[in-house]
């Protein structure tokens, strides 16, 4: 029988107030963390205490100024090994993402439809755990804990090891690393060719070439500060050489306007861009054979397929000269180490990255591409009873394919079968996915979103979870170098919040409430959590118990600079590009008349995530004179070939009639025919000040998941018109 939305709430209403729930007892919370609540009211008239920065993965170091104890401020903290004394913007704002009068400090329950703030009502957190776990409790008794999927961003490893622990003792293989619609790709290109799940990382530091195909990297790298510091250090490290920059896209993006070389492309064919110079590179020798033979399966039967490709199309469809795709292919194979680098937005330009990047010979080489596997977070010890083996047996939704896309789609499609419990932490897929996130989270008779606000995919929820931020949690981050070292640095409260929880503590409560499983979960707070997380990381890792004299040692050294753990050298057997093979171009069309749109990722807005923050909404259009507002670049070419005024305000429509409103900004760095808005505005969550402004141009995205096939995600043929 299936409960439908309102039943559950029917029955779980009744239970909050004693009737009879399945585990019958009251919610055992985490305990009161005593050590740091003396730490936090036993503080000096000024102090700067170390952080580390969680509004993204990338784990920059902080310095907290805290002001008779209370924050104040935040600058970079020179001795972290990571981003050496810098910050992004938003790491600078983040006090006002800490503070912002909409931040939510109680959990809520939806008692109307969803997507309006007006269903929802505040709850106390032992009836939100009741809800959750007599839904847990159900699917655990009918033996469908593998309906559960958890989505978690990995922003933090303590965060991440729960979730996961969490997953396997309960039961589900659905613990989804949710990545962004721009970032995706290139896990899914390495997971294909190579079976590894992982990333590749960039050493721009030491390559003497970097070409972008597509990828703004100077702006939208998921490391930010990493990307810049490495770009700083390639101009000046070496005393002889200064590496050379090669942009090849539609729009002067902040790092064509740093290279060396803009060649203009045209908008998603840049994947088109790498096979020319794969093509060239192969059909004139250019290339590093011994790489090639070790790293390509079947590599004969590759230069066979390509060998066969009509290069006056790929001419056609990227608009590259032929001198250009020469002059790419000269650079790339005099210039080793080398990097290519593309649009995260891509399957098909990220196979042939990986391919690029080993033809040039700086495969896994200082100053070229490092593949950084998944599997560096450690594991909790667990035991698992037969619910959750039998659980753990079933196909992922993630089976196959990393891709989020794809994986809500099933959820839509109930392939390979319903989903019926969702939590979503601190992951906002109704923003990041327009259309297809609401019909995903629709088809979830049971959601949870752990969130610091209200936000486009709370509204959805049937609870929220009001978590910590960073300043209030404890945390571990893995990050590497750009020579691939793994950096593990950690941070402890600063403020202490009461009202919200962490994920770990969370995860940590609903395991404790699960007769089952509660045997997994021997940790009384995040902090025991943290400590032996911390602890397993030391012990397991002889290079630095040779150097710190012990655990304190390290906990500290981790928390005020980061530990450096060298790389590890990893086996990568042969990547296998057949994909290449089914390749035709004749299916390409290119329609020069159609105007279209390509959608840009300005680093203030990095995760889709900085509207929350003033400051960095001042400086999203800051090119263009333009403040909190949304805007449409257009070339001035195209505005008069559409009779478009600078500063007026004008509709976009895609071809499915879905519409957005922009302000028009004549700007000469974008092509003719071209148009380029930016992501991040457009929101519909609870952000006060910042509700409303503008418009979300991932609504006019065409619902694309390619398998290694052109088109791509990322751009949509438009339509323009005067308001
Ligand atoms: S890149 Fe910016 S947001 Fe990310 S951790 Fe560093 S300072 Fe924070």
């Amino acid at each position: 029988m299936e409960i439908s939305r309102r039943g559950f709430f029917k029955v779980s209403a009744a239970a909050s107030f004693g009737v009879g729930l399945a585990h019958s007892k009251e919610i055992i919370l985490p305990k009161i963390d005593e050590s740091i609540e003396r730490e936090l009211t036993n503080f000096l008239p000024e102090e700067w205490i170390p952080s580390v920065c969680g509004l993204c993965r990338a784990g920059c170091g902080m310095l907290v100024r805290k002001v008779n104890g209370k924050v104040t401020g935040v600058k970079g903290n020179r001795r972290n090994e990571i981003s050496k004394g810098a910050l992004c913007p938003k790491g600078f704002a983040s006090l006002q993402y800490q503070f912002h009068p909409q931040r939510i400090y109680s959990p809520l329950i939806r008692k109307g439809e969803g997507g309006s703030p007006d269903s929802f009502q505040n709850i106390p957190w032992s009836q939100a755990f009741d809800l959750i776990l007599e839904r847990l409790i159900k699917l655990r008794t009918t033996n469908r804990t593998h309906s559960l999927i958890i989505f978690s961003r990995r922003k933090g490893e303590l965060e991440w090891s729960m979730a996961r622990h969490f997953a396997d003792v309960y039961g589900t293989p659905n613990l989804i690393e949710y990545d962004m619609p721009n970032d995706c790709l290139l896990s899914e290109a390495i997971y294909k060719t190579s079976g590894v799940k992982g990333d590749l990382s960039f050493d721009f530091s030491s390559a003497n070439l970097i070409v972008s195909f597509g990828n703004d990297w100077l702006q939208t790298y998921r490391d930010f500060v990493s990307a810049n510091r490495g770009y700083a250090l390639s101009k000046t490290s070496q005393p002889d050489v200064r590496s050379k920059i090669i942009q090849i896209e539609p729009r002067y993006s902040i790092t064509a306007m740093k290279s060396d070389r803009w060649i203009r492309c045209n908008p998603a064919a840049e994947g088109m861009a790498a096979l020319g110079v794969v093509f060239y590179m192969i059909s004139s020798g250019n290339y590093d054979t011994e790489f090639a033979n070790d790293y390509i399966e079947n590599f004969d039967d590759l230069k066979e397929s390509i060998s066969r490709i009509n290069f006056d199309r790929i001419l056609e469809i990227t608009g590259i000269s032929e001198g250009e795709f020469r002059y790419l292919t000269r650079e790339l194979a005099s210039a080793k180490p080398a990097i290519a680098i593309g649009r995260r937005t891509d399957l098909f330009s990220q196979g042939l990255i990986l391919l690029i990047n080993i033809l040039t010979g700086s495969f896994n080489q200082l100053g070229g591409a490092w593949i950084i596997p998944d599997d560096d977070a450690l594991e909790f010890n667990k035991s698992l009873d037969p619910t959750a083996r039998s659980g753990l047996s079933k196909v992922s939704l993630s089976k196959n394919s990393l891709n989020m896309i794809k994986v809500l789609e099933r959820i839509i499609e109930k392939d390979p079968y319903r989903v019926e419990a969702a939590f979503f932490c601190n992951v906002n897929p109704v923003y990041n996915y327009p259309g297809l996130g609401v019909d995903a989270i629709e088809k979830i008779p049971f959601s949870v979103t752990f969130s610091n606000f209200l936000d486009e995919t709370a509204l959805y929820s049937d609870i929220v979870l009001p978590i910590t931020t960073f300043f209030e949690e404890y945390e571990v981050k893995i990050n590497y170098s750009l020579e691939a070292n793994r950096i593990i640095s950690t941070c402890k409260p600063l403020i202490l919040n009461r009202d919200v929880m962490s994920t770990a503590d969370i995860f940590l409560t609903l395991g404790k409430n699960i007769k089952e499983v509660q045997n997994n979960f021997l940790w009384d707070n995040s902090k025991e959590i943290y400590e032996d997380y911390v602890r397993k990381t030391f012990d397991s890792a002889p290079e630095i118990r040779a150097r710190l004299e012990g655990y304190n040692e390290f906990e500290k050294s981790a928390r005020s600079e980061g530990v450096l753990i060298p790389r590890r050298e990893i086996k990568i057997d042969k990547l296998d590009f057949r994909f290449l093979k089914d390749i035709n171009l004749d299916r390409v069309k290119v329609n020069r008349d159609t105007l279209k749109l390509i959608i840009y990722f300005p680093s203030g807005f990095n995760d889709f995530e900085g509207c929350q923050m003033p400051y960095l909404l001042d400086t999203i259009g800051s090119h263009l004179n333009s403040v909190w507002e949304f805007f449409v670049e257009v070339n001035p070419f195209t505005a008069e070939k559409y009779n478009l005024k600078g500063e007026s305000i004008v509709y976009i429509e895609n071809q499915d009639g879905k519409k957005i409103r922009a302000r028009v900004k004549i700007f000469n760095g974008i092509m003719d025919n071209v148009i380029a808005a930016p992501a991040g505005l457009g929101r519909s969550g609870e952000f006060g000040i910042t509700k409303g402004i503008g418009d979300n141009p991932l609504k006019l995205i065409p619902k694309i998941f390619s398998e290694f096939v052109f088109p791509v995600f990322g751009f949509s043929e438009v339509r323009i018109i005067n308001a």
